[in-house]
């Protein structure tokens, strides 16, 4: 899946869309500093690292946060210190980077910080399984059936080849939710064609220490324990 980040960035979203997504997917969490400094923060985990269990473990969050997230956000600290990329927001960073080939490793760093803080929000303990009446209503109509959904998910999340991620959106032209892989760092939010709506990490280290070689139990367990339905709702509320 590609989202065209090399030319369709930045300009690409119209200017009220931009200003509500910068509402929903970077006002709400609370941000640290913990650990590294420069412009880009770490946000806070939306709840306890032992609160996504059995589904995932401290284990695996603590490792995935604490390492991976902030290793990126440290990362693309350090390359952005003295350039102009220091006084943009992050998702202007990511779709700056995105349309300039000689930036690809600025762009790889702070996209997937921007992944995983959406990834986080997609997550909530005691969720997943059906959504609310008019959500479940937009499943229906975009997959045929909640159970179609289910087994397009899981199905997707194992179909990835490699490392990538796999994206709850809204296109924007049908206003149909639909489900689209993306490999490594490659994220919708460069692009006007997909509001995302939530998503689910799909490299290994989201879930080899739990579940070894087994993506779609991992991917089962998220859509049933997990998927934050309310985090939806508010990004489709926002789109
Ligand atoms: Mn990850």
């Amino acid at each position: 899946m590609s989202f065209g980040r090399r030319g369709l960035v930045g300009i690409a979203l119209a200017a009220g869309a931009m200003v509500k997504a910068k509402a929903a997917w970077l006002s709400s969490p609370a941000h640290t500093t913990d650990g590294d400094s420069g412009p880009i923060s770490l946000p806070q985990l939306p709840w306890d690292e032992s609160s996504l269990e059995p589904a995932i473990s401290a284990r695996t969050v603590s490792y995935h946060y604490g390492k991976i997230h902030r290793g990126y956000v440290q990362t693309a600290n350090a390359m952005i210190a003295g350039t102009p990329y220091a006084d943009m927001p992050l998702v202007e960073i990511v779709q700056k980077s995105a349309a300039d080939p000689a930036q690809k490793q600025l762009f790889d760093n702070a996209a997937q910080i921007w992944n995983h803080d959406f990834y986080w929000r997609s997550l909530a303990p005691k969720s997943g399984g059906q959504p609310g009446a008019q959500l479940s209503a937009m499943l229906v109509d975009g997959f045929g059936s909640f159970s179609q959904f289910h087994d397009q998910f899981l199905a997707s999340a194992d179909g990835q080849f490699g490392s990538g991620w796999l994206w709850l959106v809204m296109e924007r032209s049908t206003k149909k939710l639909r489900l689209v892989k993306s490999a490594n760092a490659d994220t919708p939010v460069t692009g006007k064609i997909y509001a995302p709506l939530a998503v689910i990490d799909v490299w290994e280290h989201a879930y080899y220490l739990d579940y070894q070689n087994r993506r779609d139990e991992y991917a089962d367990a998220v859509l049933a324990k997990l998927m934050n339905w309310k985090f939806v709702e508010k990004n489709l509320e926002a789109v």
